[in-house]
């Protein structure tokens, strides 16, 4: 069988079925009561393109990429270490300007490796501590769920980098939020929390499939960014479908008793899966998912 026919997530449960992975479910390992680690790689005409991506951007979200993952674990980032392949002939300024990118972030690159590679291949792993690390696993009836900003931002920059247009959301999709404090403070009661990578539509259901919970999200109350919806009347999308089925939002999405300051979007409810409600009425979407097509 080919990876294409399983996906990334039929991948990692045959991996986990055959105990050649454990304790995979959360968006980073948690490898001592108060130590995690996660790691993201970055291959050029798969997650970006340098005709779009400047090399300083670049560096800037690799390193964010994890740093969302720490985030969505409650943690406070420690240290990078960087992994990097990439042609010999590939200018020595260029380069500088992708690790400048990663120091914007303010977490120490603390080690790494350099090989040689026929494109550009960057791989980072990013180290935090964590007082209480919330999991996938814990959501539960009664829950309320919250995310720590709006969406869609990315996925319209996307379409816009794609087409050539002019829109702030362009940035946005190169310039993923940090949101460290955002998840500490809601790593204190969440019951689960995880960074919306891969689209609040995929990204919810793995909430609801490690909690065992249906998770119920009215999409009038899903915060949309700024520009959204002139790129989706411009591509002829559903703003939505940009805000829900995309992905790289990297905003955090938790499941908990009391929603302080952020935005509630939806609820948990006995059952499973995942129910867009619109109107009150049920709606589908579908996310990203690696090696399928
Ligand atoms: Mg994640």
């Amino acid at each position: 069988m080919r990876l294409s026919d399983l996906g990334e997530f039929g991948f990692l449960r045959e991996l986990e079925r055959r105990g050649l992975v454990q304790r995979i479910q959360n968006d980073a390992a948690q490898f001592a009561p108060d130590l995690v680690v996660t790691q993201d790689a970055l291959v050029e005409g798969v997650h970006f393109r340098l005709d779009w991506t400047s090399w300083h951007d670049l560096g800037y979200k690799a390193a964010a990429v994890n740093i969302s993952d720490l985030a969505a674990s409650g943690a406070e980032p420690e240290a990078l270490i960087v992994s990097l392949g990439l042609p010999g002939e590939s200018e020595a300024d260029d380069v500088i300007a992708l690790y400048e990118g990663i120091a914007e972030t303010g977490v120490p690159v603390l080690g790494g490796d350099t090989t040689s590679a026929e494109r550009l291949y960057l791989s980072v792993t990013a180290l935090g501590r964590a007082e209480r690390v919330p999991g996938r696993d814990g959501a539960r009836a009664g829950d309320l769920l919250v995310v720590t900003g709006p969406l869609g931002a990315s996925a319209a920059g996307f379409y816009c980098l794609q087409e050539r247009l002019t829109n702030p959301c362009a940035r946005e999709h190169l310039r993923p939020p940090l949101r460290v404090a955002e998840g500490k403070e809601l790593a204190q009661s969440a019951h689960a929390m995880l960074d919306i990578s891969d689209g609040l539509a995929s990204d919810a259901l793995r909430i609801a499939e490690r909690s065992g919970c249906r998770l119920v999200i009215e999409l009038e109350r899903v915060p949309v960014a700024a520009g959204v919806a002139k790129v989706a009347a411009h591509i002829k999308q559903d703003v939505y479908a940009l805000a829900c089925a995309f992905g790289e939002d990297y905003e955090l999405l938790a499941a908990v008793p009391e929603p302080g300051r952020f935005s509630v979007i939806g609820r948990c409810e006995e059952g499973e899966g995942v129910v867009f409600l619109r109107d009150g009425e049920p709606v589908e979407f579908s996310g990203w998912d690696h090696f399928r097509d």
